[in-house]
């Protein structure tokens, strides 16, 4: 049982760090509330403990101060809704009430802090209004901290950041006052359980567009995973780098020293690097692009490699298939078309079906989670990750600041 499972929460002002950045349209709609969604668990096990709940968070990139735009009193609404409606209500008080402060410190969210009851929520302005808050200031943060008796960080989003209210702030609550919520807690379990007790065999799965992105989690996979699958853009300068021909295809050409010398790592550690062995290849970058397959290493001039190809999609699944553990982080290819989905549908799929036979699922990164989620199969993998750069970071080897904060 964790330490956030078994604290009773009475009583306690609860100071909850949330990653409440969810995207609105230009009525301040919220067109994805997937990340507010995420943290409602944590919320309602302190609420139906009879906690008070404060929550923080940053919206945006505010660049002077308060903004209409990135207020966060354009979210009450949805949050109240979000706690009230018959699937969230945990426990049988009634309606939770949900307070907004126009500031995330000062006289004002202290007062109205003090004044919670038990149950009852507060939302806080945008941490970011306040420069100190990217800075990390150390004040700015102690202000934050004496609003709550206990802190609970569940922004996985922001771990690696060291802000004022995602690390800096700890140091102001002692070991038993300070722990991750749920959400943060199985992100942190299920990345932990990939990096440190993988079952082999390993496979990582890595795509999206750019290598220059994925060079530093590809060495740190070198140390870990018995397979490393790459896909999407990326591959074709892996593809150049030993000898082949990818006509227009994305290649960074000042990474093909880096993606020679990762080949040969790989082989030295007895990791096996597979790269697509043939492409969906297009006549421009557009969705009624001419197509055709071919080798990945035989791309004419003028065409593009813009998804992995049948004979790949045949190979990665088979790896995929044989793995007790998968790691996958961005797409096979240009899934946001039709005409090159494939790829990412059937790695997609031959991930869902390694996880019903038994394997660990970790998929993290927008992009891969975009796709998982346009396919429905978000519920057929061990988990989603809801934190791109900090996953990524994570899998770097990289210490998180918001985790060592809270663990130290
Ligand atoms: P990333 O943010 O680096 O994970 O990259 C994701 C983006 O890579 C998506 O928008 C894909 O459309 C794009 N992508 C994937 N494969 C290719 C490719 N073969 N050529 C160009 N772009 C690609």
């Amino acid at each position: 049982m964790s330490q956030f499972t078994t604290h009773n929460f009475a009583s306690q002002k609860v100071l909850v760090r949330v990653d409440f950045n969810v995207p609105l349209d230009e009525n301040f709609n919220i067109t994805d509330d997937t990340r507010m969604k995420a943290t409602i668990p944590t919320i309602k096990k302190i609420l139906s403990d009879g906690g008070k709940v404060i929550l923080m968070s940053h919206f945006g990139r505010p660049k002077d101060g308060p903004t209409d735009k990135y207020s966060l009193k354009h979210l009450v609404k949805h949050l109240y809704e979000l706690l009230n409606s018959s699937a969230a209500s945990a426990s049988s008080a009634g309606d939770t009430k949900v307070f907004f402060v126009d500031d995330c410190i000062g006289s004002q969210a202290g007062m109205t802090a003090e004044m919670l009851r038990p149950g009852e929520v507060l939302l806080l302005e945008n941490l970011r209004f306040y420069k100190e808050e990217e800075k990390g200031d150390e004040v700015f943060a102690e202000k934050l901290s004496k609003l709550g008796d206990v802190y609970v960080n569940d922004a996985f989003g922001t771990a690696h950041r060291a802000h004022a209210s995602t690390a800096v702030i700890a140091k102001f609550f002692a070991a038993d006052k300070k722990m991750f919520g749920l959400l943060m807690e199985g992100e942190v379990s299920s990345a932990e359980k990939v990096l440190h007790q993988s079952e082999r065999p390993f496979t990582a799965i890595i795509g999206g567009a750019k290598v220059s992105d994925k060079i530093l989690i590809i060495e740190n996979l070198l140390e870990k995973a018995t397979d490393i699958i790459i896909g999407g853009g990326m591959a074709y300068t892996f593809m150049k780098a030993r000898g082949g021909k990818i006509g227009n295809s994305l290649c960074e050409d000042d990474r093909l020293q880096t993606a020679v010398e990762i080949l040969a790592k790989a082989t030295a550690k007895g990791v096996s690097i597979h790269l697509p062995e043939d492409s969906v290849i297009a006549d421009k970058f557009d969705a009624a692009a001419n197509t055709e397959i071919r080798p990945s290493d035989a791309i004419p001039d003028g065409w593009m490699g813009l998804d992995i190809g049948p004979k790949a999609v045949g190979i990665f699944s088979e790896v995929i298939n044989n793995s007790k553990t998968i790691l996958w982080n961005g797409p096979m290819g240009v899934f946001e078309m039709e005409k090159f989905q494939n790829g990412t549908k059937s790695i997609a799929l031959a991930v869902a079906d390694a996880t019903s036979k038994g394997a660990f699922s970790l998929v993290g990164g927008g992009d891969s989670v975009a796709a998982v989620n346009q396919f429905y199969l978000a519920d057929k993998v061990s988990y989603v990750s809801t934190g791109g750069g900090a996953m990524l970071e994570y899998f770097e080897g990289k210490e998180l600041p918001g985790i060592a904060a809270v663990k130290s």
